[in-house]
């Protein structure tokens, strides 16, 4: 790629060999399948989550108990701190005892919506908390720090197909301007101490054991039960929706290749439009939605496509899951997890729409 070229980006060999990974947000979507990717590859992974009810705690707990039988009876390949990132002595002590050297950093309060209703949790959180982590990362020599950043910092850009070269100062929600502020923080660790850091900027993550608040989740799930959907805008907005195992290639590449400061987008590279994703929902559910139309919402961006291009070539990463074959892996899990009662719907969360 020309344009990369160009910038003379020294490439980055991967690191083999064991890690003892920290994955903050563990107990979460993306952080819990990293988690079982690494402790499948044969890494230690020590999670530190606090276990908020932004969604059902019960998912949570579902996804820590997958990795403890994952792991039982093979002594410290999992330890698990519960407690908030933001605590300096409950953090202190986990970096003291655990010694980490690599920083998998999934912990944050998500979703564009909330965060204009109750936008103080967001700069604790996410703020504040990746501070508090850069800070405890530098003083204990970790080698590579990976951050969770999003692709609603686009949020105010004009442009359809999103590229990290991009302007991204007019973020459009206050989950949007923490993560650009994490980014911007990032930058100030790798300045000052040389941490090595890498953000990555996810677009619309879905898969088995998903957020309950998002899309994908929520039209499988009101599609399964024949209840309302609501449809926000005419179907033609569109999004950039990536298959939770590619997110984890990307993550764990990036993990792997400690690069001094660099942002990634992560995605699929391809967008589809939300009539599109209705239309393939109630084929893989096998029942018609039953759809009420809303006018468009306040902070949501109505098209969202990645260039994936950078991290293709830094970090040889492709996305290989197709938007079809994501959501009938989705509806099958959501069948077994509804039969054998692991979810739990949070009603006034299911209100929100296109998450
Ligand atoms: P998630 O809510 O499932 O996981 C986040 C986890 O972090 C939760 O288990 C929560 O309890 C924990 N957490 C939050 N605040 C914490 C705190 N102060 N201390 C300790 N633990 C805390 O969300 P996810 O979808 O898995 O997202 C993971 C990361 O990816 C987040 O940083 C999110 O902003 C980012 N992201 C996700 C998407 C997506 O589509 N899912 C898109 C863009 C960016």
């Amino acid at each position: 790629d020309s344009l990369l070229l160009e910038k003379e980006i020294e490439l980055v060999e991967p690191h083999v060999g064991y890690k003892k990974v920290l994955v903050t947000g563990g107990a979460g979507f993306i952080g819990s399948h990293v988690a079982e990717y690494l402790l499948n590859r044969g890494d230690d992974v020590v999670i530190v989550d606090e276990m908020n009810d932004y969604y059902d705690v019960k998912i949570k707990e579902g996804n820590l108990k997958l990795l403890e039988e994952m792991v039982e009876g093979q002594e410290g390949r999992l330890s698990i701190y519960k407690g908030d990132i933001c605590d300096e002595a409950f953090m202190l002590d986990a970096f003291e005892k655990e010694k980490p050297e690599w920083v998998c950093h999934m912990a944050a309060r998500a979703g564009v919506r909330p965060s204009i209703q109750d936008p103080y949790i967001y700069i604790h959180s996410n703020i504040k908390g990746t501070t508090h982590l850069m800070e405890l990362s530098h003083k204990f020599g970790v080698k590579n720090f990976v951050f969770a950043s999003s692709s609603s910092v686009y949020g105010g850009s004009s442009s359809t197909y999103f590229s990290e070269e991009e302007n991204v100062d007019n973020p459009v929600s206050p989950y949007a301007a923490s993560k650009k502020a994490c980014e911007l923080l990032a930058y100030t660790y790798h300045h000052l101490y040389n941490l090595n850091v890498t953000g990555l900027r996810f677009f619309t993550v879905y898969g088995p054991r998903g957020r309950p608040d998002m899309a994908p989740f929520k039209f499988i799930d009101r599609v399964s039960r024949g209840l309302e959907l609501q449809q926000f805008g005419d179907g033609s907005s569109s999004r950039d929706y990536t298959f939770i195992s590619d997110i984890v290639d990307g993550v764990v590449r990036s993990i792997d290749r400690p690069y001094p400061y660099q942002i990634f987008n992560l995605g699929k590279g391809n967008g589809t439009s939300l009539k599109d994703f209705i239309d393939l929902v109630q084929k893989h559910v096998g029942k018609k939605a039953n759809i009420k139309m809303m006018p468009d919402q306040p902070g949501d961006v109505p098209y969202t496509c990645a260039d994936v291009r950078k991290a293709s070539y830094l970090l040889g990463y492709k996305a290989k899951v197709s938007f079809e074959e994501g959501i009938s892996k989705t509806a099958s899990w959501y069948r077994h997890a509804f039969e054998k009662d692991l979810i739990e719907i949070c009603p006034e969360r299911q209100a929100n729409g296109l998450g």
